[in-house]
């Protein structure tokens, strides 16, 4: 008699049946694992090209994305020119005249805490807790 154990799709978090060899299942089906598996993947690609572009210092001139360049990679490089963005509104907060510097203030404010939540880059150097299966289905479906 093997002890009980309930297993959770990683992805969707439905039951998964236990196989009765084998390693545990981490998804109920292959479509939860390839999901899981992109989600993954496109996270850390907008990670990598931000640590990347954060690098440099330089700004980013604006260009659509090839249109063969795969959605992630597209979502990547935009992610990266909001970044860029909120830079150029933050310097011309405190360089622009007052009547338009609180905007550009308010813009570079906004476009840094959407992406701050969006990534959960943390400002600190600490590292962000992991995401559920659950955020990750709300960040990307
Ligand atoms: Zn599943």
């Amino acid at each position: 008699m093997g002890k009980l154990e309930i297993l959770r799709c990683e992805w969707c978090g439905r039951e998964i049946q236990r196989r009765s060899r084998g390693p545990a299942p981490r998804y109920c089906q292959v479509s939860c694992r390839v999901a899981a598996h992109r989600a993954r993947r496109a996270t850390a690609a907008i990670r990598i090209e931000l640590q990347a572009a954060g690098a440099t210092h330089e700004p980013v001139v604006h260009a659509d994305p090839p249109p063969r360049t795969s959605a992630d990679e597209q979502v990547a490089r935009a992610f990266v020119e909001a970044k860029s963005l909120a830079g150029i509104f933050a310097r011309l907060g405190s360089e622009a005249r007052p009547a338009l510097a609180w905007r550009c203030t308010h813009v570079a404010q906004a476009l840094s805490s959407a992406i701050h939540e969006t990534l959960g880059e943390e400002a600190g150097g600490g590292r962000p807790a992991p995401p559920t299966p659950a955020d990750e289905l709300e960040r990307w479906e």
